[in-house]
């Protein structure tokens, strides 16, 4: 195929990498003039769609998205799929969707969960949003992308399941850094906490497969002093779609709302930024009841 790459930072270069080493013919355009192994750099994003069976961006954030959107469809080719796998707000990406499908194009939101290490592994997991015909158009892609890609629906429903996943992900490390933080006070060794818990119905990805306590359970950021990993503001700005997306949908999400909170004062207030999300049990550790 011929790819479009738009967005080539840590994510997207390792992504646009392996879709050129897997003989795919890429053509790559970031505003930061960014280079990758085997990507041949266009000087416009236009240039870079203009030929394109399939256009991947991977881009910061929806208003971003938004004016990128604007200006490569137009230039797209008919029957060319779009494909977004940055992190966006659902409205944002329904948005695009139906721009795209007003000129005739496909589009598939597909966020994606893995980091920059799935990207350069290509063992990302992609949640797709969008037609049958757009997600069969881009599967083969996730397939050298990644190892495994959920259709979760219509347009919109990749980013649906992102948000709610990492919602559930920020709630989950705030509540077993304080119990880590709680059972220090108490006295309790965290080894014994961890062979209990990670044994025991208070078990999760985030104290089994990440956990943020140093030395104790599976190789994490908390083993290289915090550093990402998943960095704090990232897990803020996926909260905060999740709270934007909870106020538009009318939803109750009291625990993601106080996630939210927390985080934003660790990364605005407190030490939390450029450190790994499970910092927050150093941050706890340090802290008493008020
Ligand atoms: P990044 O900041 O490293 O990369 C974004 C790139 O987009 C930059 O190189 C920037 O120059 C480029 N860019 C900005 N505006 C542009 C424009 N108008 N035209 C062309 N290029 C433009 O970010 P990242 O870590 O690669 O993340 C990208 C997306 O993936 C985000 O939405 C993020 O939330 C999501 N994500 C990141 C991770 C992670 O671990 N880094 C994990 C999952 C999802």
């Amino acid at each position: 195929m011929q790819i479009g790459f738009i967005g080539l930072g840590n994510m997207g270069a390792p992504m646009a990498a392996n879709l050129a080493k897997a003989g795919h013919q890429v053509l790559g355009f970031d505003t930061a003039g960014v280079v990758v192994d085997g990507v041949t750099q266009a000087d416009t994003a236009t240039e870079a769609v203009a030929s394109a069976d399939a256009v991947i961006t991977m881009l910061p954030n929806g208003a971003i998205l938004r004016a990128v959107a604007s200006q490569i469809i137009p230039a797209m080719a008919k029957g060319a799929v779009l494909i977004d796998c940055s992190t966006v707000d659902v409205d944002s990406a329904r948005a695009v969707a139906e721009q795209a499908s007003g000129v005739g194009l496909m589009f598939v939101d597909a966020p994606v969960s893995g980091g920059v290490g799935g990207a350069a592994g290509g063992t990302l997991t992609f949640m797709a949003g969008g037609s049958d015909d757009a997600f069969a158009k881009a599967a083969p892609l996730f397939d050298i992308m990644g190892q495994k890609a959920v259709h979760c629906g219509e347009a919109g429903a990749g980013q649906a399941a992102k948000i709610c996943n990492n919602m559930i992900l920020g709630v989950t490390m705030i509540a077993t850094c304080e119990a880590f933080a709680l059972a220090d006070k108490l006295g309790l060794d965290r080894q014994k906490m961890f062979d209990v818990v990670s044994t025991s119905s208070g078990y999760s990805w985030t104290m089994n497969a990440y956990c943020p306590a140093p030395g104790v359970g599976p190789q994490s950021p908390a083993d290289n002093d915090y550093t990402p990993g998943f960095a704090a503001e990232l897990m803020l700005k996926d909260l905060r779609l999740s709270q934007q997306a909870a106020t538009s949908a009318d939803a109750d999400t009291p625990m993601g709302q106080a996630a939210t909170a927390l985080y934003e004062q660790f990364v605005e207030t407190e030490d939390g930024k450029g450190r790994d999300f499970s910092a927050m049990l150093p941050r706890f550790e340090k802290r008493g009841r008020e």
